[in-house]
């Protein structure tokens, strides 16, 4: 039968990649249908419950930015707040935040149940619909069938999932879910390059039989961090506590004693694990050197007992789990109340898509998140998001939007899958950005919101708050430069005391602001004035001490742009450029661009390999 309404966009899977598309697309004001499993698991956290991160949090900040749920919904669910790197540079600084599931689960589902233009129908998705090679619609388990503009597929670990605990293995989409095997045969059957990639968890503990009196505690930072730009600390739940344990040799000598029963050691996956993110008898083989691994003990909310082991994914056999956590200091009586396992799955060739997540070879179908070879919610997240814009563009049809590397790690992460693919599960780090100062998690506000908002993906409230931030930042440093401290002056000795040095001659509060040992609050306070809030506090911080450094990279980016048509001679001995990579190398030999933006757009040959192809050029005359 086919379903009485059209859509213009249709998302299958309501995990992190599908709930950011559908709202995404919802938002743009199109009619957007969310079809998935089940209504219950949507934003389920398949494993750790906790957003943010290191890179990760970049990618949180920059889907709010755009309207998006993902930090929202943190804030809403965070039980404990972190910034990470907060000694180090801005532009490596992130947020984390530990979740309650429940409440996060809850704060997404609340979001979709509002959204205007978004209806959700629960019901596994069989078949696309395919007229003339351009994907129209969905058809479900009972043979409804669902036509629309365009379709986006989010199905993550779902696609011909297998699980496995031990040697004993069993389809399934994560635990406890049914896996997608129809929907997984007939993309099979379409002309996408499909390979397998595995994951795993840990096992989870009951925490009424765990000793917290051995381990270590952490607590949040205090004053507590909000994820999202609109984040109100009000907002948070109570806020509790995690601890830390290590492994140790015998925990060692137990995990290694089950390595011939482990589906990695004896060859029964052949997907590729997430090489950040290693199960503990991965890690217990490559560094057999290593009597010591960390475990962060995490609460998997506020109204459950049970605790995520973070740092002991594994699909050791049963008995094999049960002995290893047993030997850990805390888990002596430990009870599992979730075996750990692994899962393998289907993910696509990411080389297939073009930047705006579209399929290359089928119009109208969008893939996006775990399913693109990534892994981890953020990124899957901030996929949906991209996935879900384009698809609305298509439906109105309008040109497919896209952020570049240097605007957003958004830009980062499509265009590293789309132009490198990817053999394991890809996950942000801030080393893959080339422009990590410009890409700030302070800033995404600043660099995404005004496109956001003409996208239509942003609301008054966030576009209130946006202005308020730029506005009130260029006020404030039109202040601090126009507001001088002289020697003698009223104000000169608290200044001086706070610089621990008399001034021998006038500064302004700009200046002073650019010293390491100088920061915002206290300078104002010494020179009397009111300080302003600290979301602008802190951009006029960052832009007094790291100006000369954003500058440069602006500039870089700003010559790169510019540098696009510059030709590049026929004869072109790469051989000769300083530091270009063999790899880089042989591309660009066989590959003979003829200007330096043909050259950038071949896979693998990076931005930073571009810069020193400029240089060599000039160096040439
Ligand atoms: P999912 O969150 O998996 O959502 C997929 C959605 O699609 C589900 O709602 C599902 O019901 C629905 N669906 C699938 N097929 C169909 C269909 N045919 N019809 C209708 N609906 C369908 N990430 C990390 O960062 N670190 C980790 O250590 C880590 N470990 C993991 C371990 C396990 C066992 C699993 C399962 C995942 C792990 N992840 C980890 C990955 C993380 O869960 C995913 O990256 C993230 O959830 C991907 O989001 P997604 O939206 O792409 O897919």
């Amino acid at each position: 039968m086919d379903f009485p309404k059209r859509f213009a966009v249709i998302v299958i899977g309501g995990g992190h990649a599908g709930t950011e598309a559908a709202l995404a697309a919802a938002r743009m004001g199109v009619e957007t249908l969310l079809l998935t499993h089940n209504i219950e698991t949507l934003g389920q956290m398949s494993c750790n419950p906790a957003i943010g991160g290191i890179g990760k949090s970049h990618l949180v900040r920059e889907i709010d930015a755009l309207g998006g749920a993902m930090a929202r919904a943190t804030d809403r669910a965070g039980i404990q707040f972190r910034v990470l790197n907060a000694r180090k540079g801005p532009a490596v600084r992130a947020t984390r935040a530990q979740a309650d599931r429940i409440l996060y689960k809850a704060a997404i589902r609340e979001m979709l149940e509002n959204q205007p233009h978004l209806t959700i129908f629960q019901q596994a998705v069989d078949d696309l619909i395919v007229e003339q090679g351009r994907c129209v619609g969905a058809v479900t388990h009972m043979g409804l069938r669902f036509q629309a503009d365009a379709v986006v597929l989010t199905a993550g670990t779902f696609l011909g999932g297998r699980i496995h605990i031990g040697l004993e293995n069993h389809s399934g989409g994560r635990a406890g879910d049914p896996p997608s095997i129809a929907l997984a045969q007939r993309l099979r059957e379409l002309p996408f390059r499909v390979d397998r990639l595995k994951t795993g968890t840990p096992p989870r503990i009951d925490g009424k039989s765990v000793d917290f009196s051995v381990m270590e505690e952490q607590w949040g930072d205090t004053p507590t961090p909000v994820m999202s730009y609109l984040g109100r600390v009000e907002e948070h739940p109570r806020q509790t506590c995690c601890y830390i344990t290590h492994t140790n040799e015998q925990t060692h000598d137990i995990i290694r004693s089950g390595f011939d029963r482990s589906p990695m050691f004896t060859g029964v996956i052949e997907g590729v694990g997430p090489r950040y993110c290693p199960s503990i008898e991965d890690k217990v083989n490559r560094y057999p050197d290593k009597n010591t691994h960390q475990i962060f003990v995490e609460p998997e909310g506020l109204t459950t007992h049970e605790l995520y082991p973070n740092g002991i994914s594994t699909s050791l056999p049963f008995d094999v789990q049960l002995a290893a956590v047993r030997s850990i200091r805390g888990f002596e009586q430990a009870h599992i109340t979730r075996p750990g396992y692994a899962i393998e799955y289907d993910f696509f060739n990411p080389q297939d898509l073009k930047h705006s997540l579209e399929t290359k070879h089928m119009p109208g179908l969008f893939f996006a998140g775990q399913i693109n070879g990534t892994t981890g919610y953020e990124e899957a997240g901030a996929q949906g998001l991209l996935a879900g814009i384009n698809a609305a563009l298509l439906a109105q049809d309008k040109d497919a939007w896209y952020p570049q590397r240097d605007e957003a790690y958004l830009g980062v992460l499509v265009d590293d899958l789309i132009t490198l693919g990817t053999r394991e599960p890809y996950r942000m780090f801030t080393s893959r950005a080339e422009y990590r100062l410009l890409l700030r998690e302070d800033n995404a506000d600043l660099r995404l919101t005004e496109k956001g908002r003409a996208l239509g993906l942003v609301d008054d409230e966030r576009w209130a708050a946006y202005c308020a931030k730029r506005d009130g930042a260029e006020r404030e440093a039109a202040r601090l430069r126009a507001t001088w401290v002289r020697p003698g002056s009223a104000r000169s000795a608290e200044v001086n005391a706070l610089l621990d040095t008399d001034l021998t001659h006038e500064y302004t509060l700009m200046d002073l602001l650019k010293r390491p040992e100088v920061t915002y609050g206290p300078l104002l306070d010494a020179a009397g004035l009111a300080p302003e809030m600290p979301a602008i506090a802190e951009q006029v911080e960052i832009l007094a001490k790291y100006a000369g450094y954003i500058d440069r990279q602006a500039d870089e980016v700003a010559k790169l742009r510019a540098a696009e048509n510059t030709l590049l001679p026929e004869d072109m001995d790469y051989g000769q450029v300083n530091g270009l990579s063999n790899e880089v190398r042989q591309k660009l030999d066989s590959a003979r661009p003829a200007t330096l933006g043909q050259a950038g757009r071949i896979p693998g040959v990076t931005p930073a390999a571009i810069s020193l192809l400029l240089i060599h050029l000039k160096k040439q005359g």
